[in-house]
C-alpha cells in the first residue's frame, strides 16, 4: 500500500454522498487521498422522482450539483461511468480511464428488476435516473398530443403502471394528479383517461399495515385510478401489457416499477450475489474483501428475524456514515464498526395533500403524513446542503 492510502467511492448516491461527506469531515490532511466517480456531475434525489416522472415537480428540484455537496479541495470528483470492478487487482475500469484504490466503496445504486418478463426492457420505461423521468414526463405528454391527431386514440391516454409496491403507488399517485392539467392543456375529457395499476401480490404495499394500504387505494381510486390486485403482468407489448388472467390492455405507456437488483456490475465482478446484491459482513465488506465495502442497494442486510432489509435510502444513508467510519479506522489502526440499521419509520406521498407513514406503533394518513413527508425531504436537504439548500430546493409545508 503507498504511504497515502487511495480510496474510491463508486456512485454519488445516498449512500455515496454520505460517505464523501463523512470521509472529509473526518480524515485529517493527508491522511488520504478520496476520489469519488459519478456518471453525472449532479446528485439526484431518488426519492423525488416519482414527481418529475409524472410532471407535478421540476427536474431542477430533483438534482443538486455534486460540487456544491462535496469540498472540491477534499475529494477529487470524476465524472464518469463505470464499466467495470476488479477487486482482485484493487483497480476500477472506467469509460475513459482505470483506478486503482486501496479502499473501495460501492455505492452505485440499484437497477429495475424486470423477472425475465418478455417485452419489459423494451417497451417499458422505468423511474431510475433524472434521464428516465425525463422520458416519462415527454412521454406522456406527447401521448396526449397524439390523442388529438388520430383516428382510434385510446390507447394514447391509457396508462399502465407495474407494480403497486412504494414506487408504484407514489408515481400512480402523481400521475392522477397531472392528468387533470394535461386534459386542460389538450381538451381531452379527463373521463376517458384511464390509469391502471398491476400488482402480482394479493394486496398493493405487500407487508404494510393493511388499514394503510386500505386508506392509500381508497384516496388512489377517487383520484381515479383502477387496480388490477393479485394479477401479475406476463408480457409487455407494443401495443400495452398482457396480464396473467389473459386480459390485454392496450396502452402507449407503460411504467414498470416491479421491483429493484443489485447493479450488474456486482455480480460480473465475480462477488456472490443474491438477486444481484451481496449480503456484506456485519462492518458492511464483501466476503473475502477487506478493503471492499458495499452499500445501499447493492448489499444486503438482515434483520434481527434473519430477512433482509428492503433498499432504502435511509439504510444507504446510514450505511454511507457507518462505512466513512469504518475506512477511516481501518486505515488508523482502529477496531471497525458494526453496522445496526435504525428504522425511522416509513412515510409514503399519495400526491396533494395525502399520504401514510408508520413511525414506530403510530400509523399517520392523510394530511399529517403528507406534511412528514415534506419534513424527511428537508432534513435530508438539511443533512446533504445545509440551511441554503433546503431553502433552495426544499417543498414547504
Ligand atoms: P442511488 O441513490 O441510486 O445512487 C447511485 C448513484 O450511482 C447515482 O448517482 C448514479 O448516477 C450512480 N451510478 C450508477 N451507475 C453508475 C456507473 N456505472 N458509473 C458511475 N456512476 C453510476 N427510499 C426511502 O428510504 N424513502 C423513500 O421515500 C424512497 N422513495 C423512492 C421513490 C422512488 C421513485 C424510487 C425509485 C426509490 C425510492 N426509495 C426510497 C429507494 C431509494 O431511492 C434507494 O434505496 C436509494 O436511492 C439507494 O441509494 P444508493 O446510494 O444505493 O443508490
Ligand atoms: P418493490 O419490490 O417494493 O415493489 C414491487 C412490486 O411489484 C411488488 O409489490 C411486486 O409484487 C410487484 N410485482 C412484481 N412483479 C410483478 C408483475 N409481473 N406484475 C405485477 N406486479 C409485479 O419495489 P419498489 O416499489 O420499486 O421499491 C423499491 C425499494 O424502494 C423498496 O425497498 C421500497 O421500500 C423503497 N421505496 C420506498 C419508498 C418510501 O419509503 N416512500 C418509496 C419508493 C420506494
Amino acid at each position: 500500500m503507498s504511504s497515502i492510502p487511495k480510496i474510491v467511492i463508486l456512485g454519488a448516491g445516498y449512500g455515496g454522498i454520505l460517505t464523501a461527506q463523512r470521509l472529509q469531515k473526518e480524515l485529517n490532511y493527508n491522511e488520504a487521498d478520496v476520489t469519488l466517480v459519478n456518471r453525472h456531475d449532479y446528485h439526484y434525489i431518488t426519492t423525488h422522482l416519482h414527481m418529475p416522472a409524472a410532471g407535478t415537480d421540476s427536474i431542477e428540484n430533483t438534482r443538486i450539483s455534486i460540487s456544491k455537496l462535496i469540498d472540491e479541495f477534499k475529494i477529487d470528483l470524476v465524472k464518469s461511468s463505470v464499466k467495470e470492478i476488479r477487486p482482485q487487482e484493487k483497480k476500477v475500469i472506467l469509460v475513459d480511464g482505470t483506478l486503482s484504490y486501496d479502499y473501495l466503496i460501492v455505492a452505485l445504486g440499484g437497477e429495475p428488476e424486470s423477472f425475465g418478463i418478455p417485452g419489459l426492457d423494451e417497451y417499458a420505461m422505468t423511474i431510475r435516473s433524472i434521464n428516465s423521468v425525463r422520458l416519462i414526463r415527454k412521454h406522456i405528454e406527447y401521448q396526449f398530443a397524439l390523442y388529438k391527431n388520430e383516428k382510434t386514440p385510446q390507447e394514447r391516454i391509457n396508462f399502465v403502471v407495474g407494480g403497486a409496491g412504494f414506487s408504484g403507488i407514489e408515481f400512480v399517485a402523481e400521475l392522477a394528479d397531472r392528468i387533470p392539467e394535461l386534459c386542460k392543456e389538450y381538451d381531452v375529457d379527463p373521463h376517458l383517461v384511464n390509469i391502471y395499476n398491476c400488482e402480482a401480490a394479493p394486496t398493493a404495499l405487500p407487508g404494510f399495515a393493511p388499514e394503510l394500504v386500505e386508506y392509500a387505494m381508497d384516496v388512489l381510486r377517487r383520484k381515479g385510478v383502477t387496480f388490477k390486485i393479485g394479477i401479475a403482468i406476463k408480457e409487455c407489448t407494443r401495443e400495452g401489457v398482457l396480464l396473467a388472467t389473459g386480459e390485454e390492455i392496450k396502452a402507449a405507456t407503460v411504467v414498470w416499477t416491479g421491483g429493484i437488483r443489485g447493479n450488474h456490475m456486482i455480480e460480473a465482478a465475480g462477488f456472490e450475489t443474491m438477486r444481484g446484491r451481496v449480503k456484506v459482513d456485519e462492518q458492511l465488506r464483501a466476503p473475502e474483501y477487506d478493503n471492499v465495502f458495499i452499500i445501499g442497494d447493492n448489499s444486503l442486510v438482515m434483520n434481527p428475524e434473519g430477512r433482509p432489509y428492503p433498499p432504502t435510502a435511509q439504510i444507504a444513508m446510514q450505511q454511507g456514515v457507518c462505512t466513512a467510519q469504518n475506512v477511516v479506522s481501518t486505515i488508523r489502526n482502529k477496531p471497525l464498526k458494526k453496522f445496526e440499521f435504525s428504522n425511522k419509520g416509513t412515510v409514503a406521498s399519495l400526491g396533494k395533500g395525502e399520504g401514510i407513514a408508520v413511525i414506530g406503533n403510530k400509523l399517520l394518513k392523510g394530511w399529517s403524513a403528507a406534511q412528514l413527508k415534506k419534513v424527511v425531504d428537508m432534513r435530508y436537504l438539511l443533512t446533504i446542503g445545509g440551511i441554503p439548500l433546503m431553502l433552495k430546493k426544499g417543498r414547504f409545508l
